[in-house]
């Protein structure tokens, strides 16, 4: 995607004299409430488990690094792609997926909740910059990038007629893989800290194996601590190296032509030019089987998310009873929104903390 052939934004705006449109969407999107509030939001583990483990913010910022250098060494549009990694998690609500959870089933007759959505409300409506418009205002192609990350996430039961469209520009797989890399490493390193989980177990699955094994091929004697370092190095080194060597391959052999890429709705793999090696493919999805039932599913992540799923649940239902205890702009929005996805919006859009302090202040 080249910065100069945008189809514009929703609101005209004249182009600026020195940042082109996906540097000024990046630093938009960096200069919102709801960006800020992601550094006070769950990635998998919540803030009384520790200060060790990723918060949705630096989450955001792993994804962000290698999609760039993903991005840099396919000579990809590297704003575009940091502005795409920015936004990818935004609408996450407070306490990860488990709040999601909650607000999907508190939203079942609406619609439903799915934070990749979330993100697209967010820039399109809910923050409040600029006098002339709602939202963010961001390029079109930024939110095509979101809403084919949304409509992806729908199970399929959700994804109506008319939800079709053109698989997506390459920037937008970029962001989509380094999530992947970003989170199969990251949670594990968490899960090691934590000691959800021992190195040795970890270990035994074929990726960490194989990392370990290319480790050893280079260090001799490294203690506990140094091995997990350089294993984690490893992890995302080879991923990276894996998923630029296999673009290059697939890439050519592919005319690039959007209109050649296919449709989301009825998507083949072979569309997605941005994945990694079947080999590779294999063994990450071994290692997300294995974190979903050891740590995703471990007694202390569980009881955490019980907890924050109470509370959440608790505040839906009071500021339903009580929408006039709601700040002013969310009240407003009731008219055009709904009752329920006006509550909700309020929801999401708190921190961890923020969440908790509503809730026992009742
Ligand atoms: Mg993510």
């Amino acid at each position: 995607m080249h910065s100069s052939q945008t189809a514009g934004r929703r609101h005209p705006e004249p182009p600026h004299p020195y940042r082109g449109p996906f540097q000024r969407d990046r630093d938009r999107v960096v200069h919102s409430a709801a960006y800020r509030r992601l550094s006070a939001k769950t990635q998998v583990f919540t803030g009384e488990m520790g200060d060790y483990h990723r918060t949705r913010l630096t989450h955001t910022h792993e994804v962000a690094s290698v999609a760039r250098t993903l991005g840099r060494s396919l000579a990809l549009n590297e704003d575009l792609i940091e502005t795409l990694a920015l936004i990818h998690d935004l609408g996450h609500p407070p306490f990860g997926h488990a709040g999601e959870d909650v607000l999907d089933d508190c939203l079942k007759s609406v619609g439903g909740f799915c934070h990749n959505a979330q993100a697209l409300r967010i820039v399109e409506l809910l923050e409040t910059r600029y006098p002339e418009f709602p939202g963010l205002n961001l390029s079109l192609e930024v939110l095509a990038g979101q809403q084919y990350r949304a409509r992806k996430s729908l199970p399929s039961s959700r994804a109506g007629e008319g939800q079709e469209a053109r698989c997506c520009l390459l920037e937008v797989q970029i962001v989509e893989a380094a999530d992947s890399v970003a989170y199969d490493t990251h949670d594990a390193d968490d899960a090691l800290e934590l000691n959800l989980l021992v190195l040795e177990e970890l270990l035994e699955t074929p990726l960490w194996a194989e990392a370990a094994r290319r480790v050893g091929a280079r260090y001799t004697n490294l203690d506990h601590g140094e091995l997990r370092r350089a294993v984690l190095h490893e992890l995302i080194e080879w991923q990276v190296s894996d998923l630029i060597e296999q673009a290059i391959v697939r890439i050519a052999a592919k005319p690039l032509s959007l209109s050649a890429a296919g449709k989301v709705g009825s998507e083949n793999r072979d569309d997605v030019l941005i994945r990694p090696s079947d080999e590779l493919a294999e063994q990450k999805t071994q290692l997300e089987t294995f974190l979903f039932s050891r740590v995703y599913r471990h007694p202390d992540v569980l009881s955490h998310r019980a907890h924050a799923q109470d509370a959440l649940r608790e505040l839906f239902a009071r500021f339903i009873r009580r929408p006039d205890l709601m700040p002013e702009n969310f009240l407003r929005r009731i008219a055009s929104e709904g009752l329920e996805r006006s509550v909700c919006d309020y929801l999401a859009g708190m921190t961890d903390r923020f969440a908790h302090q509503v809730a026992v202040s009742s």
